[in-house]
């Protein structure tokens, strides 16, 4: 369905869509915008615009419509306290990571709060009606708006006013009336300047009117009543109408203020300390005059560029202006907005990363240090962390308990990211024509290299507007699995015996057969979920080899045979198997755990699978982990253990669980189901799943983690066992360790023989040199060492090939030999490892004619490989040992002729 053709068709019966009590008590007028044309209404008889066209569009900057200022923190205490004393509920704020909703990584508006998936339908799940929530909701579509429009940000506090209409919460009348009553009474805006524009709203197969509200042109909030479903032609009235009317509370500080930005008032002290540090002449005259003309000029034009360079010209700045002082102030407002969105997000349990919903947050990240190193701002990242968490402190005081952990990951990303620098220049080096917005995704994607980085080293000179919208529509939303369909239509869902008295034998009822497929009318058999394998056994003789749940029919596959339909049949559930698979499961729990406490509050479960004799816990962590880190997770995990703590299972209705333990039970995932099934480890653990568990912690006997490895950016696999397997494992690793202990001992007590050797070596050399300069005419043999001495002034030759003698002894006898007897040519052969290696020393008399490099050369070629030297030493050598013999006689040869 289209929008326009849905507002176009609502807009010709205002009576029904639009007109509320208030419009008909307060006398407000519905205009038509003589520009665009589209519908308001107003009690100002004068306006002839929309505020969208209207001479006084943000005429506020410098001139604010209220007598009260309120920042940040103040604007929302005014707005609690109004919706309070209106029957509304004040709730906290939902985590930014939107672990509820398998569509999303991030809370991008209040009303996702409450939104839980089921199968295609979305349903409302309120904790109180009416309510309002302070829900912080990060979008990173606009992120190149960030810093620049001066009110555009990567995370904003959306004030959620929501409503069911019941006996307790109201419909259209009472919300417009309260959201008039906040604006006029509570923060004091004359009557004449609230301007509500007709508008509609459309998603998820839902749609309804909206009526959005101004004031001097800016847009405070947004009153959407969904009611409708079906499409245009055939709609009828929803069985659950909602008031989800989403304002932003930077809007509300800002409209009081009046400041040149929203980010000079919502951010408390900060953004002036960090202004006055870096000592940019702020001239206010100005600075009302050039940002009230982008807010203009952003209506008007698509690009941002062009927004920037007509606000310059007509609020008459000049370029060392715009250098000295806008520029700067962008960059202040950029890295104060990021900062605190990696504040939340991180705090939350995100990470950044090059996967998923990290992206954006690295991203952000890099802009941040890109941002401070293309002006020079030495700005101290934890300082402004810790200020911020600080002002923050009023309306988020959670905040607190993650602040040095926030500092822990952002130094680790900012130190990622100077380390990556040189690989970036030399890629950027590289690129040898303007990149295009495709080629800019495909730069941060693969080499992580940012637009902002580009921008600092001056390869572009803007960011293009398309980018990061791009971007963060392919990282917005998670991949959906495809399910694949099966024909069991019109069966009845499976009863859970392993949820019940969980019989490891049983009788059931065959409700369909097919190819090797049986459903019953119940099973104890675990259908494969939550990263829990399947149980084996057999039904009715025939091995089960997988079981999968869908929907709500339990499927199990057989091997080697069909049943028939109708049969009750016997059925035996391998229990050994599940009793192995079970403590692995709850062994997964327990080290989960154990890491977010021994690393930290980023630490989530990303995913899980539990076999009978393995199993792989994936936690979201930013670095591999240490030898130590190791050992402490897996000493706390068995001290759990060792305690034998009760594991209790108990069902809640979801939004109880939410409330009572929050959004760390899904652990596993979000549960679409109205009934959630949590497992609690006594105080250790909690979380919501669906898998089969121990009674108590002691029947794990021991957790061992066998191997962990970073397997993607941001996540680290932990591979484990538990129970016997693991006392096994231990078992076996004392016996490697004991052989390898032993191995390293023979080696040690090797190289203690060699050294003997050695030393002995040395004592025996001289004698042995003097006894085979001392030998006779002919072929003697000293100690394995056979000498051929011919007659005198003729060439002798000496060789040496028995395993005894190592590189050392070759080397230290050759020289003393040749030095003692010129005429000798000494050859010795050894084996090194798989190689063959020769030795060649020739005495100074005989050398001319007899070149110790030849014969080398000679010797290495019959054993098959390559030598050469000098004349007096050379060396070679080759592969063939059974050349040995044939070798020294090659030499022997050489030097004393046939
Ligand atoms: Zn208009
Ligand atoms: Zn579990």
């Amino acid at each position: 369905m289209d929008k326009k053709e849905i507002l176009s068709k609502f807009s010709t019966d205002p009576e029904r869509y639009y007109k509320v009590k208030l419009f008909e008590n307060e006398g407000f007028m519905r205009k038509s915008c003589t520009t665009c044309k589209r519908f308001y209404w107003t009690i100002d008889e004068n306006r002839v615009n929309c505020p969208d066209h209207s001479d006084d569009t943000y005429s506020f900057i410098g001139n604010p419509p209220t007598k009260k200022r309120f920042d940040y923190t103040q604007a929302w205490k005014e707005v609690e306290s109004f919706f309070q004393k209106n029957g509304h509920t004040s709730v906290s704020r939902y985590p930014v990571v939107c672990r509820w909703r398998d569509d999303l990584y991030f809370t991008i508006a209040s009303i996702v709060d409450f939104q839980r998936v089921m199968g295609s339908k979305v349903v409302f799940e309120f904790p109180a009606n009416p309510l309002v929530v302070p829900q912080t909701s990060l979008r990173f579509k606009d992120l190149e708006n960030v810093g620049v429009t001066g009110r555009h940000f990567s995370s904003f506090c959306m004030i959620g006013q929501h409503s069911i209409p019941n006996s307790q919460g109201y419909w259209k009348d009472e919300c417009v009336d309260l959201d008039y009553r906040l604006v006029t009474e509570q923060f004091g805006v004359d009557k004449k300047e609230v301007v509500f524009v007709e508008d509609v709203w459309e998603g998820g197969g839902s749609f309804g009117s909206s009526l959005e509200f101004f004031v001097k042109g800016l847009e405070l909030g947004n009153a959407v009543f969904t009611e409708f479903q079906g499409d245009l032609t055939n709609y009828r009235t929803l069985d659950q109408q909602i008031i989800d009317m989403g304002a932003g509370l930077e809007r509300f500080a800002w409209i009081t203020m009046g400041t040149p930005t929203a980010y000079d008032c919502c951010f408390g002290p900060i953004t002036s300390n960090l202004i006055e540090q870096t000592g940019i002449d702020t001239n206010s005259e100005l600075l009302v005059r050039y940002f009230t003309e982008i807010a203009k000029n952003f209506e008007r034009f698509n690009d941002l560029s062009e927004v920037r360079k007509n606000a310059i010209k007509s609020a008459g700045l000049s370029n060392e202006q715009m250098d000295k002082i806008i520029t700067p102030l962008e960059g202040i407002y950029l890295i104060i907005d990021h900062i605190r969105t990696l504040i939340f997000a991180i705090s939350d349990g995100a990470l950044p990363s090059n996967v998923g919903g990290g992206y954006n947050l690295r991203m952000m990240l890099r802009r941040i240090i890109s941002t401070m190193d293309r002006l020079s701002l030495k700005f101290d990242i934890n300082d402004m962390i810790d200020a911020q968490i600080d002002y923050l402190n009023d309306t988020y005081p959670e905040l607190e308990e993650t602040r040095e952990d926030v500092k822990t990951i952002i130094t680790i990303e900012a130190d990622r990211y100077e380390n990556s620098k040189f690989r970036m220049q030399k890629i950027v080096s590289k690129l040898n024509q303007k990149p295009t917005v495709d080629d800019l995704i495909r730069l941060y994607e693969s080499d992580g290299v940012t637009p902002d980085y580009l921008k600092e080293m001056k390869v572009i000179s803007d960011i293009p507007s398309t980018f990061y919208s791009k971007l963060s529509e392919l990282h917005q939303s998670k991949k959906q699995k495809a399910q694949d369909q099966l024909s069991l239509e019109g069966l009845p869902e499976t009863e859970l015996l392993y949820y019940a008295d969980d019989p490891k034998e049983f009788d059931a009822k065959v409700l369909k057969s097919f190819n090797q497929y049986v459903v019953l009318d119940r099973t104890s058999f675990y259908a494969r979920g939550g990263g829990q394998e399947p149980d084996h056994g057999t039904i009715g003789g025939f091995d089960v080899v997988d079981v999968n749940k869908h929907g709500n029919i339990v499927l199990h596959e057989l091997k080697g045979g069909a049943i028939k339909e109708g049969d009750t049949v016997s059925c035996i559930v391998d229990s050994q198997r599940r009793d192995d698979i079970t403590k692995n499961h709850t062994s997964t729990h327990i080290l989960n755990s154990s890491s977010r406490s021994v690393l930290g509050s980023w630490v989530w479960q990303h995913s899980a699978f539990k076999e009978e004799d393995h199993a792989r816990l994936d936690i979201t962590h930013h670095s591999a982990l240490t030898d130590d880190e190791i050992v402490k997770i897996e000493n706390l995990a068995n001290s759990v253990v060792d305690k034998n703590m009760s594991v209790t299972i108990e069902n809640f209705d979801r939004g109880t669980a939410e409330q009572k333990y929050g959004f760390k039970i899904y652990q596993g995932g979000i549960v679409p189901v109205k009934s959630v099934r949590i497992v609690s480890i006594e105080d250790f653990d909690t979380e919501a799943c669906g898998g089969t568990h121990v009674k108590k912690t002691g029947e794990i006997k021991l957790v061992k983690i066998t191997r962990t490895k970073r397997i993607q950016d941001g996540v680290v696999r932990i591979e484990f066992v538990s129970g016997d397997t693991a006392l096994n494992y231990t078992k076996q690793h004392d016996v490697d360790l004991a052989r390898e202990s032993a191995e390293l001992k023979d080696k040690a007590k090797l190289k203690e023989k060699r050294q003997e050797q050695k030393q002995e070596l040395r004592e025996r050399l001289p004698i042995l040199v003097e006894n085979i300069t001392e030998c006779k005419i002919g072929t003697n043999n000293v100690d394995e060492i056979v000498v051929d001495i011919t007659e005198p002034g003729k060439p002798n030759f000496c060789s040496a090939m028995n395993d005894q003698y190592d590189e050392f002894f070759h080397i230290s006898l050759g020289e003393r030999l040749i030095e003692k007897d010129p005429l000798m040519v000494y050859c010795g052969i050894f084996e090194d490892g798989d190689r063959i290696r020769a030795i060649i020393y020739s005495g100074e008399q005989v050398g001319k004619d007899k070149k110790a490099g030849d014969i080398a050369k000679a010797v290495s070629e019959v054993l098959g490989g390559a030598g050469g030297g000098t004349q007096r030493f050379a060396q070679g050598g080759g592969k063939d040992k059974s050349k040995k013999n044939d070798a020294i006689e090659k030499a022997k040869t050489m030097v004393l002729g046939v």
